[in-house]
């Protein structure tokens, strides 16, 4: 079990230092501010809707390494979704982190998400990681004002 920790964690570490989707989207349809003052992550998330689709989506901002990992992972994971199936990935996503379900195979329903499963044991951390989906899940539903964690 430990060398598939040190796996998840490599896959964060990777995303931590050469982030996915870290640029601004001049053409998109929605954006969203995100901050979580108990650590300063702060970070916009770009999203292109085509429907009910989303056929882009980039973030910008600075951040620990786990918010900018979680939002780079976001991005790849949640780009050419349906928008009922990137809030079906936060709900999941969101259990996992703070471990209020246990998931039976995590990797097989979130994929490289499963990652994150180690941060329910560092409830701050938990907002970190949980940041850039709050921040997406704004953009989505168009909310001007900036979504704080507290
Ligand atoms: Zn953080």
């Amino acid at each position: 079990m430990s060398e598939l920790t040190d796996l998840y964690q490599e896959v964060i570490l990777d995303h931590h230092r050469h982030p996915r989707n870290f640029k601004a989207l001049p053409d998109a349809d929605r954006q969203a501010l995100g901050h979580n003052p108990l650590c300063g992550d702060q970070l916009i998330v770009f999203v292109k809707l085509a429907g009910d689709v989303i056929v882009d989506v980039a973030f910008q901002g600075q951040g620990c390494a786990i918010s900018r990992a979680s939002a780079s992972m976001m991005t790849a994971a949640v780009k050419g979704l349906p928008r009922a199936q990137a809030d079906a990935l936060f709900e999941k996503f969101h259990q996992l982190v703070t471990g209020q379900k246990e998931l039976g195979h995590p990797e097989i329903e979130l994929g490289k998400l499963a990652a994150f499963g180690g941060v329910c044991e560092f409830p701050v951390r938990v907002k970190c990681a949980s940041l850039p989906w709050h921040t997406l899940r704004a953009a989505l539903e168009s909310t001007a004002k900036p979504i704080s964690t507290e």
